[in-house]
């Protein structure tokens, strides 16, 4: 993948710094046991080290100070005296994994529920794609709205106490606020008018410590073609949601750098674009005036969309991905969830108690808004059109896009940590082999942050933030799920810890 200087991310920059402060916790935590500080070795395992290699069994891995410092046959390489033994025999190990779309909670949430369920799944590093919100999200320690994200002084403080290891937690990349259109969607975002607010939002979002600029929809095209000059000049990437005004292929010339969601690539995969074309420019012309109008336009913008599904006619488009190195989040697990809501096993799943009452609530209230205008037919007709999603996901992965594996998690039916692997199964249904699904998890974010020094595979010098498997991922990529320790940070967190770390977040869930 080709990304120029210019746009090396500033994130690389705090990824490498988080990762150079060894594990150095003098007091650990009730759930885990701290080997940042003594040596940890993992014995008689089958290292899976995600560069492609074949699997190697019988090996040995030793961790210390927060770093893998040798990976070798275990006939050969004797762990040190005095390391901590995880016996891996039968066991599988892999670098930890990556979601690439989270959205983190308000400061009680997240260090209740969710940094453990990220670390109980594997989960070692997360991208949070709205790592700096304004205005109502000032009152969120206080006031329950499951849908703001925090500010950039609460992201910072979890990365310094994780980092220090008085937190068990993931890696942090945080965008900045939404900077969206002067309507926005979501409250608390940022409302660009103009192209001098959209480069002063760019220098804010910079100057407040974002990773990464967070662009969405509602963005004119000379806004969002401002946010990008700005950032290029920074050096700080922007990634997010294609906006309505903007076209993928301009996006991509303009260098956002990740696009979530599949946005437009439906629309992109149709054999009919000017049919496709007239259709939404005659429904956005006239807003829908009930719930049935707005389910009438939508049924028939996905039937002709499904009607007219081309994966020839987006070729085109996938090679400008790869030629301007643009990344692809599909966030399948999401997309799913649009439409499972009217489906028992997905309102039946039995992580909802991992999930605050109050989010389910909202989660519920959506889907009876839902229903009545939903119909059996519909629910076949979506079903279709999220085939075709993965299908896509698929043809992308073929023609060489950056794909990497992320959830959208906070969003309905989609679980922190637990969904990751939802994520990863269904690349494998897309087409991906089981290690290039890993892959999206591990090593492909590592490339798109410009950390393969330190992250994404298990080499000596990388740190240490492993994932022991009961069974084999590349045999079933299920068997992600099969979790029988994590590593994190050079921290050992065991089995009876990681159980732990389940009970305490569910109990946590069940009395918020
Ligand atoms: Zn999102």
């Amino acid at each position: 993948m080709r990304i120029s200087c210019e746009r090396r991310p500033a994130w690389a920059m705090c990824v490498l710094l988080a990762a150079a402060i060894s594990c150095n916790r003098s007091t650990p935590g009730p759930s885990t046991r701290d080997a940042g500080q003594h040596t940890l070795a993992i014995t008689h395992v089958t290292v899976i080290d995600m560069t492609g290699a074949p699997p190697k069994p019988a090996m040995t891995v030793v961790v210390s100070g927060g770093r893998i410092t040798a990976v070798g046959r275990s006939d050969s390489l004797s762990p040190p005296a005095g390391a901590v033994l995880v016996d891996g025999t039968g066991k599988y190990v892999i670098p930890g994994l990556w979601d690439m779309h989270v959205h983190s909670g308000f400061d009680r949430y997240e260090r209740s529920i969710v940094l453990p369920l990220d670390i109980a799944n594997g989960v070692t590093g997360v991208r949070d794609m709205w790592g700096d919100c304004s205005g109502p999200c000032a009152d969120k320690d206080t006031i329950y709205n499951p849908l703001h994200g925090p500010t950039a002084e609460m992201v910072h403080r979890w990365e310094r106490e994780i980092a220090a290891g008085t937190l068990l937690g993931p890696r942090i990349v945080a965008g900045s606020n939404l900077l969206d259109g002067p309507h926005p969607f979501w409250a608390g975002s940022a409302a660009i008018h103009d192209t001098a607010e959209a480069r002063a939002a760019v220098r804010d979002a910079q100057r407040r410590g974002a990773d990464f600029i967070k662009v969405y929809s509602g963005l004119s095209r000379e806004a969002y073609l401002a946010i990008a000059d700005e950032a290029k000049r920074r050096g700080i990437p922007f990634a997010g949601h294609v906006p309505q005004a903007v076209s993928l292929e301009d996006a991509a010339d303009a260098g956002q750098l990740s696009m979530e969601h599949l946005i437009k690539m439906p629309e992109a995969c149709s054999s009919r674009p000017a049919a496709v074309a007239r259709l939404t420019e005659r429904n956005a012309a006239h807003p829908p005036t009930s719930p049935s109008e707005g389910a009438a336009q939508i049924r028939a913008e996905v039937t002709l969309l499904n009607e007219s599904f081309s994966l020839a006619a987006c070729a085109p488009l996938l090679a400008r991905f790869v030629h301007d190195g643009t990344w692809q989040v599909p966030t399948l697990t999401v997309l799913r969830g649009l439409y499972c809501g009217q489906d028992y096993a997905c309102t039946h799943d039995p992580r909802r108690e991992y999930v605050a009452r109050a989010d389910t609530a909202w989660w519920q209230a959506r889907d009876r808004r839902l229903a009545p205008v939903f119909t059996a037919a519909d629910k076949r007709t979506a079903k279709t059109y999220f085939q075709h999603e993965i299908q896509i996901v698929g043809a992308m992965h073929r023609a060489g896009v950056g794909v990497l594996a992320g959830t959208d998690v906070s969003n309905p039916w989609v679980y922190w940590g637990s969904s990751l692997h939802d994520e990863l199964a269904m690349f494998v249904d897309a087409g991906f082999t089981p290690l290039a699904a890993l892959q999206a998890a591990t090593i492909e974010p590592a490339r798109f942050l410009h950390a393969t020094d330190t992250l994404g595979t298990l080499a000596p010098g990388k740190v240490a933030d492993l994932v022991v498997l009961d069974a084999d991922p590349l045999a079933d990529i299920h068997n992600t799920q099969r979790i029988s320790a994590i590593v994190v940070r050079g921290q050992l967190v065991d089995s009876t810890a990681r159980q732990r770390l389940l009970d305490s977040a569910r109990s946590a869930a069940q009395s918020m």
